[in-house]
């Protein structure tokens, strides 16, 4: 049980990748610190759980990254996507840290992963999670409940609180209800706004109605829009975001046979329903949260259809159908054909 009465030293509003590294950084550094995670356990980790891979400056070959990856490439890179729309400080000091973030990373238990050879190989500038970004979260929390770290799940701050210009208080909805968590600072990384429609439409117009959110639903920019009504500084270019042209409808059509592929997290329900038997391994207990998920939840598939595959040998179960007569239903036309001719 958190106690929510005492003042933290440090409190991090999210559960993504940015929200742990900040948590366990302070961790280290000896504070107390609380993370207020939006999503439920088995959700958190925001658009973190679907990124593969961290982009990361290099002089030389390190680990599963090869070549060299320098300060003016990269850059150069960014404007390419953003169109030269870029802050150029913010840029830079981002490009430079990134340099230590493998290392990091690595150091708080998240596996990388060569990546694919090949034309289309980003093995020079990008490396990859091994288990994508639901393993690099569940290193991350794992490390952060080691240390120490008290995690709040179900937990959306709603308002920050200034006293004489710093940040004290914020006041969030914890599993519905409302309460009170007091910090000498905080650490707002809470990621932007990419589900909500409605802020999304302001500068998309009705175009923002048509788009398919690839991550997180909890990417509402609640603690953004706070933050910013209250005076904090905007930086970049909201109008800016990675998108995909995809033909798919909205509604009916979309994830309903043509595509394939693990993607029940997105689409709307039910999604890829021939995959839920898989799919929901995931969703709870160690599937969720567990360091070898995949494995599990592999174990578990398999576990769950040997009776189906094993039905007629096994005694008991093989005789459910004919104690049931449930064929008789499926096969009604033959059995009413057999009774008009007897
Ligand atoms: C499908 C997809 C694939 C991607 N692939 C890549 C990739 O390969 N490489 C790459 O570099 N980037 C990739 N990205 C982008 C990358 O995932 C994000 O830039 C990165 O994860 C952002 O991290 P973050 O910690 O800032 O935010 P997030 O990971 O989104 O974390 C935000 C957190 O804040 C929580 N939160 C939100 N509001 C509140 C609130 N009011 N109170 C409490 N908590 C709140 C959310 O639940 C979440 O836990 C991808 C994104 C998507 C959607």
């Amino acid at each position: 049980m958190v106690d929510l009465t005492r003042v933290w030293d440090v409190m991090v509003v999210g559960g993504g990748n940015a929200a742990l590294c900040a948590a366990i950084t302070a961790r280290k550094a000896g504070a107390s610190v609380i993370v207020c995670e939006h999503a439920p356990k088995a959700m958190r980790g925001g658009n973190s759980r679907h990124t593969r891979t961290v982009r990361a400056l290099h002089a030389a070959p390190t680990g599963v990254l090869t070549e060299k990856y320098l300060e003016e490439e990269y850059w150069d890179d960014l404007l390419k996507v953003t169109g030269g729309r870029t802050d150029e400080a913010l840029a830079r000091m981002t490009i430079r840290a990134s340099e230590q973030a493998p290392k990091f990373l690595e150091s708080c238990g998240v596996v990388f992963q060569p990546s694919l050879s090949g034309t289309l190989s980003l093995s020079r500038t990008n490396a990859f999670f091994l288990g994508g970004g639901k393993a690099l979260l569940n290193a991350l929390y794992r490390t952060a409940e080691k240390l120490g770290v008290e995690l709040l799940y179900d937990t959306e701050v709603q308002h920050i609180a200034f006293d004489d210009g710093f940040a004290r208080e914020a006041v969030v909805s914890h599993r519905g209800f409302p309460e009170r968590i007091r910090a000498k600072a905080v650490i707002a990384s809470s990621g932007g706004f990419q589900a909500n429609r409605a802020w999304l439409r302001e500068y998309w117009g009705d175009a923002a109605d048509r788009f398919q959110i690839r991550g997180t639903p909890y990417a509402q920019g609640r603690v953004l829009k706070d933050l910013l009504a209250q005076g904090a500084q905007a930086v970049g270019d909201p109008t800016q975001f990675h998108a995909v042209a995809n033909d798919a409808p909205r509604y009916a059509g979309y994830l309903a046979g043509g595509t394939w592929g693990i993607m029940n997290e997105v689409g709307n329900w039910p999604g890829a329903w021939w995959l839920f038997p898989y799919t929901s391994w995931y969703q709870w207990g160690y599937g969720a949260t567990g360091a070898s998920g995949d494995l599990y939840v592999i174990i578990m598939t398999v576990l769950f259809a040997l009776p189906f595959i094993f039905l007629p040998w096994i005694p008991g179960l093989r005789d459910i159908p004919k104690a049931t007569r449930l064929y008789r239903v499926m096969w009604k036309p033959h059995y009413d054909e057999q009774r008009r001719n007897s």
